[in-house]
């Protein structure tokens, strides 16, 4: 199994990039905002119970997040591997993660990064606001605000998986296909 923690703020590309690279590596594509997006779509008890968060911009709890994540996870009958996007945002998702997989057999193979600056950020995401109908894209300080606790708490994941000798940064700035081909670069050259 091969496990792919896609990472960077929000609006750095993680979900066109994670289209990609899945098809390329028979990965399963797991985005924990796709999934609560479905079940605000459903208007699910789940996502009654996730919208207020979402709506502002704000991490839903651990213990919802996790609880979904795992059950997701533990629905694939002998998955070739996993690419995480949106997931783990902070460290005690990180550590859940592990267990997880630990359990499983498995483990992260690689994190990487997309490095993208705030006002590149800001700008994609209003850009996105016009087609995705997204509340937490329509406001320049709920965008602004994601950014944050980007910085303040998900950044803290990269650490948790450098010290383990995991994590890579790739510049996420330029032509979609420029960056696949940073992120498949970098993944070849783990893999070999
Ligand atoms: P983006 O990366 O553009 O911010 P996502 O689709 O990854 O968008 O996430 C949208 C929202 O879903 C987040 O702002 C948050 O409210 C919720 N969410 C997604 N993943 C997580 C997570 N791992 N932990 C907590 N909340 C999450």
């Amino acid at each position: 199994m091969f496990n792919l923690i896609l990472f960077g703020p929000p609006g750095s590309g993680k979900g066109t990039q994670a289209e990609k690279i899945t098809k390329k590596y028979n990965l399963h594509h797991i985005s924990t905002g796709d999934l609560f997006r479905f079940e605000l779509k459903n208007e699910s008890e789940l996502g009654k119970a996730v919208k207020r968060y979402m709506d502002k911009g704000e991490l839903v709890p651990d213990h919802i997040t996790i609880k979904m994540l795992n059950k997701k996870i533990q629905s694939f009958k002998d998955p070739e591997g996993f690419l995480l996007d949106g997931f783990p945002r902070n460290e005690a998702q990180a550590e859940s993660l592990d267990k997880l997989f630990q359990s499983l057999g498995t483990k992260v193979d690689l994190l990487l990064a997309l490095d993208v600056d705030e006002e590149e950020i800001v700008s994609r995401i209003l850009n996105r606001a016009k087609t995705s109908g997204r509340a937490d894209d329509m406001d320049e300080d709920i965008i602004r605000s994601r950014y944050q606790i980007y910085k303040e708490f998900t950044q803290n994941v990269f650490g948790y998986y450098k010290k383990q000798n995991k994590a890579k940064t790739v510049n996420g700035i330029g032509e979609i296909d420029v960056v696949f081909n940073r992120l498949c670069c970098t993944i070849d050259e783990h893999k070999s």
